[in-house]
């Protein structure tokens, strides 16, 4: 019988969460719900001195933006709680222990002092490997190196110790990633990692594994940058006797620098003028940095974009709901090589979106913003105005800019058009289009762009220049959605008053 996926999203709270871990959840949430499993959210905080108060507040509001939910985890709940390490801490003793009692582990005395030595030792020796291993081992004052009757008069003494892995020398080990493939690593080349300290607290490795084995976790899907992990990992399963329960590991791709040089970093963001965090995220210190959800990215399009980071669905296809995303992941096709992320096509993605929403949607959200200006109108008004300004919009903050002109008359007008385009004849010609409009009302566009038109022609005036200047009555510039649509909107009565007061306001 296959065994049921159980996956795991399992960030350690040491700051807000970066978008290549909100990228490394949503891949979890889609493996796992693709093949109808568990996805989890662990918090690793098992490292007091990098704890950040606030970043798990944080991870748990970023995936609930995305809309990216856990079915057992911090806050939820589940079988195989607690799901926050800090409260596990009774469990990893025993497993330390048991690889002490099976030799795959060791008690390490050293002071800071001693590795410090070492580590000089070794470098005057320009020894290859600055590092705890299979050879240095032999020359530190360990569990390996003194006595069994020193080592328990050592512990009963209460004297600080660490427990460390027993890398075994020379061994060549041979992994399967399900994205890299076959993974081959000589075991001389690995450190004896700390597992324990004496303060009572596993390290990373120890935690994630335990945890990984008593969560049944099936798969580990994981950044880069946890790659070099992977033979410890393994090294664990097998020492305690669990190869049978030993998931498989992908490692996805690093983000990149949108010129593909490099991890992209919370710096590139800052130089750049785009946020690498999903929400905004304000530290301890005060400094705040921008957040995706805060520059007016839609949810499901930072998700669509960030599914793209390193996945493909080897079509042409970009844009793709949840429920696709579902159906169409594979750790199959998510790439080896690092994914260049373009902040342009992250715009790109929302403009997209944006123009898919309902106008009644983005009037909702356009309506408090219109509040802040002391604008008031109806809803209805302002689904018509959307209607006519989405496609040019990348954020609903833009609307104003598009629109600002379709709630207030102009102020001003555009000196550039009025010395290009407002000649002797307009003003003569202005006042019979408002005749015009009198006669026929706004009601009907069409009809009133006809009778326009058939008068601009009898009479023998250049159409560009009426219709630029027309346009500059009602919006101060030549800026604006097309004109007539904007006449519908605006009725006969404000576009009147508009056209008056201009011809009022722009002497030559
Ligand atoms: N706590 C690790 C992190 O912060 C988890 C790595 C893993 O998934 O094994 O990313």
């Amino acid at each position: 019988m296959s065994r049921r996926v159980r996956v795991r999203f399992a960030p350690s709270p040491t700051g807000p969460l970066h978008m290549g871990g909100v990228r490394t959840a949503l891949f979890n949430y889609l493996f796992a719900k693709k093949h109808g499993g568990d996805f989890l959210l662990r918090i690793e905080d098992t490292d007091q001195t990098r704890y950040v108060p606030g970043a798990e507040e944080y991870i748990i509001e970023a995936l609930k933006w995305c809309n990216i939910p856990f079915d057992e985890g911090v806050g939820i709940g589940g079988n195989c709680g607690p799901y926050r390490q800090s409260e596990r801490k009774p469990i990893y003793k025993k497993y330390a222990d048991e690889l002490i009692a099976n030799g795959w582990a060791y008690y390490a005395f050293d002071t800071p002092e001693e590795l410090d030595a070492m580590r000089k030792k070794l470098e005057e020796e320009k020894s290859s490997t600055l590092q705890y291993d299979a050879i240095t081992r032999k020359m530190m004052r360990n569990s390996i190196t003194i006595s069994k009757e020193e080592t328990e008069k050592l512990l009963n003494e209460g004297v600080q110790y660490v427990i460390r892995f027993k890398m075994p020398d020379n061994e060549e080990l041979k992994m399967t990633d399900l994205i890299r493939g076959e993974v081959i690593v000589n075991t001389r080349t690995l450190d004896d990692k700390v597992l324990f300290k004496s303060d009572g607290m596993p390290t990373y490795h120890l935690a994630n594994v335990v945890d990984d084995y008593l969560m049944d976790i099936s798969h580990v899907i994981r950044g880069e940058e946890w790659l070099p992990s992977m033979p410890l990992h393994v090294m664990l399963y097998r020492a305690f006797g669990w190869t049978d329960k030993m998931p498989q590991f992908s490692h996805l791709p690093l983000l990149l620098k949108p010129d593909g040089k490099g991890k992209l970093s919370k710096r590139d963001g800052d130089r750049l003028g785009f946020p690498v965090f999903p929400l905004q995220w304000t530290s301890p210190e005060g400094e705040i940095s921008s957040g995706y959800r805060e520059s007016g990215y839609f949810a499901d399009a930072f998700v669509n974009l960030l599914a793209l980071l390193g996945w493909n669905s080897g079509t042409e296809q970009e844009i793709f709901t949840k429920e696709e995303l579902v159906e169409l992941f594979s750790l199959e096709r998510v790439g080896k090589s690092g994914s260049k992320f373009d902040p342009e096509k992250a715009k790109w993605f929302n403009h997209q979106y944006l123009r898919t929403k309902s106008n009644e949607e983005l009037a909702k959200l356009y309506l408090p913003i219109l509040e802040t200006k002391n604008i008031q109108v109806s809803e209805e008004f302002v689904v018509k105005v959307i209607a006519l300004i989405k496609d040019r919009a990348t954020f609903v903050k833009d609307f104003w800019e598009h629109s600002s002109f379709l709630f207030e008359a102009p102020t001003t007008y555009d000196e550039a058009v009025i010395k290009k385009r407002w000649k002797e004849d307009v003003p003569d010609a202005l006042k019979k289009i408002i005749a015009i409009i009198i006669l026929h009302s706004t009601d009907d566009i069409q009809k009133l762009h006809d009778k326009v038109m058939e008068f601009i022609q009898a009479n023998e005036l250049n159409m560009g220049q009426i219709m630029n200047c027309f346009r500059l009555c009602l919006v101060g510039g030549s800026k604006g959605p097309d004109l007539f649509e904007m006449i519908g909107l605006l009725g006969e009565r404000e576009v009147v008053t508009r056209l008056e007061k201009a011809l009022d306001t722009i002497k030559i």
